[in-house]
């Protein structure tokens, strides 16, 4: 198992920014998520909000199957509130027009009335309310009150499957993880997954309590920012989660739209000053959900986020339910590699410094010194490659903040963390070694750099290691090597 996953894990395309794809029923079959993987998917991201537990399981197991190099993110949908289905053929909704808003399980939305599920919310709407549906392209203003209410689209556009209903913050009063979330937390404690994308993150204190129902330390806790409420306690919340994701589509609803480009920046910053992986999500290629070919804004867009410095772009609608799940990815994978070539990597690395965050702990502050001191040593000696020995993963996580030009490589005795990894900017190849002391850790090292013809004799390396002490995992080693 071990030799057949390295093979695996090698010839990694040299694409330093991630591709996350989201499944769904136009890429479910076994057919498409092989040829998703051979297009370069990095990272399968599956939503627990649609369908039931046992089908949402089953389908997390196929996908590991499928897909035994790659990470798989599962995204729970938090206090998200769904329309009703409105059925697979778009339903266009005109602006003016009336429509009623009952409250329901498992009925069907027409453009008429809109089924909601979820109970005791529409009492609580007053006249004037918004609703946006979806990722707000299509808004409501609530007009008359009541335990079914009515409300005028005052943005109008089409709508399909059961989208996302977006109502103001004060509803959403329940504290994560939700009951419901609790119910899939408990299902996917013993199931292989990587990362856990929480939805509608608030505060610290969310992320916590997810993360003590989950009790797992072989997953990524990855915050969703997509309220103003996650967007005041950034701070708070990166420094309790494992990775981080721009969620667009509601945070552009939540917030006034023209402040979502900026506070992307924002969030991207943040995450990497803390050594946290982090997605810019929803909409990136949004018209080749139908389109063979996407708009320049789009192929902007995404340049622009590896240029912010993201860690992963993610597909949503383009690959659960578009017409071109691999032709999309395929597209995305030009983009990024294109976008890389301008990335300026020497100005990225200096202008970071060596800080790492601000929780000012012992084993923070070291680890940003030794890290800051390996991109140093490796950009002066020009060394041919960065090798990450972790155990958690977070060695590799912390040096690939520098974004350094030359490869990380990461040598790990864990696949789940190998498989993590993935989300990870620039983690290029990943080696299974249970060596731990640091000269074996060196050869094993400098033998795979020449196997891999990623470096010759004499070229220098510089080599990190981690330890973990009490818990708390410090990279707390570097060395230069020349390869013998
Ligand atoms: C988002 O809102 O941008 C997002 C990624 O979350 P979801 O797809 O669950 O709505």
């Amino acid at each position: 198992m071990l030799v057949d996953f390295m093979k695996v894990m090698k010839g990694i395309p040299v694409r330093r920014t991630r591709i996350v794809a989201t499944i769904g029923p136009a890429s479910d079959s076994d057919e498409v998520i092989k040829n998703l993987v051979t297009a370069g998917v990095d990272v399968f991201r599956l939503s627990f909000a649609h369908g039931d537990i046992p089908s949402s399981i089953a389908r997390l197991r196929r996908i590991r199957q499928l897909a035994p190099a790659q990470a798989i993110m599962v995204d729970i949908p938090g206090p998200k509130i769904r329309a009703g289905s409105f059925g697979t053929d778009a339903l266009t909704l005109s602006v003016g027009a009336t429509i009623e808003l009952i409250e329901g399980f498992g009925g069907t939305s027409t453009k008429d009335q809109i089924v909601v599920e979820r109970e005791n919310v529409l009492s609580q709407l007053k006249v004037g309310d918004k609703i946006h549906i979806g990722d707000g392209g299509v808004s409501l203003d609530v007009t008359t009150t009541g335990k079914s209410i009515r409300a005028i689209v005052t943005s109008g556009g089409s709508v399909m499957g059961k989208p996302g209903l977006s109502m103001p913050s004060s509803i959403l009063n329940d504290r994560l993880p939700t009951p419901e979330d609790r119910d899939r937390l408990e299902a996917l404690r013993s199931e292989e997954f990587e990362i856990l994308a929480v939805s509608f993150v608030r505060s610290a204190f969310d992320m916590v309590s997810t993360r003590t129902v989950l009790s797992r330390d072989d997953v990524l806790m990855m915050a969703k920012i997509e309220t103003s409420e996650g967007v005041d306690n950034l701070d708070e919340i990166i420094a309790v989660s494992d990775a981080i994701m721009v969620a667009r589509g509601d945070l552009g609803v939540r917030m006034p739209i023209e402040e979502v480009p900026h506070l992307q920046k924002e969030i991207v910053r943040h995450g990497i000053r803390y050594a946290r992986p982090v997605v810019v999500a929803t909409q990136m290629l949004e018209s080749m959900t139908h389109a063979q070919v996407p708009t320049r804004a789009e192929v902007t867009d995404v340049a622009n986020a590896v240029l912010d410095g993201a860690s992963a772009v993610m597909l949503s609608g383009e690959t659960a339910i578009g017409d071109d799940p691999v032709g999309t990815v395929i597209t995305m994978d030009r983009i990024v590699q294109r976008a890389e070539q301008s990335f300026d990597y020497a100005k990225w690395g200096s202008g970071l410094g060596v800080q790492q965050s601000s929780d000012g702990t012992q084993a923070t502050r070291i680890t940003a010194a030794i890290t800051g001191a390996a991109w140093r040593a490796a950009m002066e000696e020009k060394a041919v490659a960065i090798v990450a020995c972790t155990r958690s993963g977070m060695t590799a996580r912390a040096i690939s903040r520098f974004r350094p030009p030359m490869p990380i490589v990461a040598i790990t005795p864990s696949e789940a963390t190998a498989r993590q990894l993935k989300s990870s900017w620039g983690v290029q190849d990943v080696y299974i070694s249970s060596a731990t002391d640091i000269d074996d850790l060196c050869e094993f090292a400098t033998t795979q750099l020449k196997l891999s013809g990623m470096a010759k004799s004499g070229d220098p390396v510089v080599i990190m290691a981690g330890s973990t002490s009490g818990g708390t995992s410090i990279t707390d080693t570097v060395r230069m090597v020349m390869v013998p």
